[in-house]
């Protein structure tokens, strides 16, 4: 599994793209997780076909990650694409997104590809990928996913805190990324992940490598000087590419 981090910023960022990761297995098969208003120039930089992704995966619908949907259909459609495409999104979350998509092709209604809408589940498999969704606690319900392909497993959180089912499909995973948001404690109902609990989290579960990102900018600086001292946490970045077949040495990445 190779993972390409589009976007790892807050919503607010100034200095990052909004967060997103693309997934690729040893297939070429590609999701994208999440696409917010900054994440399709990110994509077309990457000089990608119009066809190489297969699946949109949306943790939620708030701006930061969805916004860029109708950007990237409609460039798409600009080019030509032809493959179908698969997007999940949660069943309460999917008129939004549709709305989304008609603005993309407005004043016709159809597409020249076909778009396969399908509800994220508890779990699921597509082609030979294992899913798992666990909500996280967050202001609008947003669903965590696993991802188990090529015999590797790989957490993404989207937006939130960490709770008991969100960190139960973390247990195993080869490398995890965690929301955030800031480097002093947050009260325990709070809609954001913060870095001693982040660390904390690591530990209890014994994650080889778990991935910040989503972080307040600023705060970047203090979350960074916090997690030094941990050589499985690394703070994620805008361009960073893992493949999960030849490891992930944190020391590499900081
Ligand atoms: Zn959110």
């Amino acid at each position: 599994m190779k993972i390409d981090v589009i976007g790892s910023g807050s919503a607010l960022s100034i200095i990052r793209n909004t967060s997103s990761i693309l997934v690729t297995d040893n297939h070429e098969q590609r999701w994208l997780i999440d696409c917010g208003p900054t994440v399709p120039r990110a994509l077309w930089q990457r000089c990608l076909d119009v066809n190489d992704i297969d699946v949109l995966y949306f943790t939620h619908i708030h701006p930061d990650h969805c916004a860029g949907l109708p950007v990237l259909l409609n460039r798409w459609k600009s080019f030509g694409r032809h493959k179908p495409l698969i997007i999940y999104c949660q069943p309460q979350q999917r008129e939004i997104l549709q709305q989304l998509v008609s603005m993309a092709t407005w004043p016709v209604p159809e597409i020249c590809f076909d778009i396969d809408w399908r509800d994220s589940q508890a779990q699921w498999q597509w082609q030979q990928w294992h899913l798992y969704t666990a909500a996280t606690q967050h202001e609008m319900p947003n669903l965590s996913l696993r991802i188990e392909v090529d015999g590797q497993a790989l957490f993404y959180s989207g937006d939130g805190r960490p709770t008991e089912a969100s960190s139960a499909l973390m247990q195993g995973c080869d490398l995890a990324f965690q929301e955030c948001a800031v480097s002093q404690p947050l009260p325990k109902e709070s809609s954001h992940g913060d870095v001693v609990s982040c660390l904390a989290l690591q530990q209890s579960l014994s994650l080889p490598v778990l991935g910040l990102y989503h972080c307040f900018d600023e705060e970047i600086a203090n979350i960074e000087a916090i997690i030094a001292g941990h050589p499985q946490v690394f703070l994620s970045y805008d361009g960073l590419m893992l493949d999960l077949d030849l490891g992930v040495a944190v020391a590499k990445l900081t």
